[in-house]
């Protein structure tokens, strides 16, 4: 198969490893388990060395079956080149170490992954200052933004009371100061919203969730959309100059964060996440009309007090959602009416798994402020819109009216 760009979402991925060269004509990128490679003429090994020929040095910073994986997320994103990482956790902290520098201010969501809110108090302890903003009115984010800002950092739905930020205005604003928006895609995929489209200079994926999807495997990544000029980047290293001015930013990324701290995906791990992410539409178009059927028949029980979910017209922003993505997600969270205890509703669920983690093919659930969200206190979850009664759910792959019947049955005391 050649490159075609006309191709479909799934084609595309089904098919990227022909594009390549085929070992043995195997259709998938085969597991390549060597640490190191090797040359048959030493000046070869230099020059790969010296970056005057490209090829495998050492397994930390490259793999062929790593860069297959690389290559299908670019394509996934319509970006210019990606990097994976261990886990999506290790692509975020990679941002900050290979992209920030001590006295740098960062601007981000406040509704944000409890584990990223976690590393960015990290990043503040190590002299990076951070400003969280409510990122659904691009105002906020305009209003922080200081001579030293050097990232604006937003998720696309926030996880776990669903707010959208302000995506396309947040990229017109980046876009014209010049400064580098990162958007973690995570909570909508590839699939449903390619954040290139608003403006992003790099996408960060959790690969662990919707793109190998069956929670079993962990990974991450970050792509260059190419759209962000790295010539105006302060934080390049004379090192890095020296590349042309589009690759500068992913080169540092590799040899700063990749290879000096090492949280490197394994190849095994990029093989489980590429035959999981040839399912990923099939997958999120079941899902999305699961979460769509479960949180209309909640919301129109009198039992349940709330239900945030972007598809429904309640949403504050089902418009903004309806324009940007091609559905409104796998992830939805509700509160009962007081007289339900939601610890008692969870045991009466019978399919529903109580259990953390997201976009996966069976459906999850979590009382969020006594767990995911436990440690970073009752202010700070006030401040997120996290009630204590909130009740998080990742719709999996199940059969519709079986999911239906569970959380309509848990209703009856
Ligand atoms: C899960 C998640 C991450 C972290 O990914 P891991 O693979 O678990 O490290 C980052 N951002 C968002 C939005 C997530 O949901």
């Amino acid at each position: 198969m050649s490159e075609h760009s006309t191709y479909g979402f799934t084609t595309t991925i089904l098919h990227s490893d022909r594009q390549k060269d085929i070992e043995h004509g195997s259709p998938h990128k085969p597991i390549h388990t060597s640490v190191t490679f090797g040359y048959t003429d030493s000046r070869d090994l230099a020059a790969v060395f010296q970056g005057k020929q490209s090829g495998y040095r050492y397994g930390r910073q490259g793999n062929p079956t790593v860069s297959a994986l690389e290559d299908k997320i670019t394509k996934m994103e319509d970006g210019a080149s990606s990097i994976c990482f261990a886990t999506g956790m290790a692509a975020i902290g990679a941002l900050f170490q290979a992209l920030l520098r001590n006295g740098d201010q960062v601007v981000s969501s406040s509704f944000l992954f409890g584990n990223t809110n976690s590393l960015w108090q990290t990043v503040e302890a190590q002299g990076v200052d951070v400003a969280f903003v409510d990122a659904t009115d691009v105002a906020n984010v305009a209003a922080a933004i200081t001579p030293a800002t050097r990232m604006v950092f937003v998720e696309t739905i926030a996880n776990p009371r669903t707010q959208i930020a302000d995506l396309k205005r947040i990229g017109d604003f980046c876009r014209e100061r010049g400064i580098l928006y990162v958007v973690d895609n995570t909570m909508t995929s590839p699939y449903l919203f390619r954040p290139k489209k608003v403006g992003a200079g790099l996408v960060v994926n959790s690969l662990t969730k919707s793109i190998a999807g069956h929670g079993n495997v962990l990974g991450g990544a970050i792509t260059d959309t190419g759209l962000y000029d790295w010539s105006a980047f302060p934080n390049i290293a004379a090192n890095f100059r020296k590349q042309p001015s589009a690759q500068q930013g992913m080169a540092q990324v590799r040899a700063k964060a990749l290879r000096d701290f090492g949280a490197s995906l394994a190849p095994d791990a990029a093989h489980q996440i590429a035959v999981g992410a040839e399912t990923i539409a099939l997958r999120l178009e079941r899902e999305c009309v699961n979460a769509m059927a479960l949180a209309k028949m909640l919301e129109a029980d009198p039992r349940v007090a709330v239900v945030h979910y972007p598809g429904l017209p309640s949403h504050p922003q089902h418009a903004l959602a309806s324009e940007l993505f091609r559905a409104y997600g796998a992830l939805f969270s509700f509160e009962l009416q007081p007289a339900i205890d939601c610890f008692d509703y969870l045991n009466r669920l019978k399919l529903a798994i109580n259990a953390t983690h997201l976009g996966d093919t069976r459906t999850l659930v979590i009382p969020v402020a006594h767990t995911i969200f436990f440690e970073m206190g009752a202010e700070r979850r006030a401040a997120m819109g996290i009630a204590d009664s909130l009740i998080r759910v990742s719709v999996g792959i199940e059969d519709t009216q079986d999911l239906l019947n569970d959380f309509s049955a848990a209703l009856d005391t």
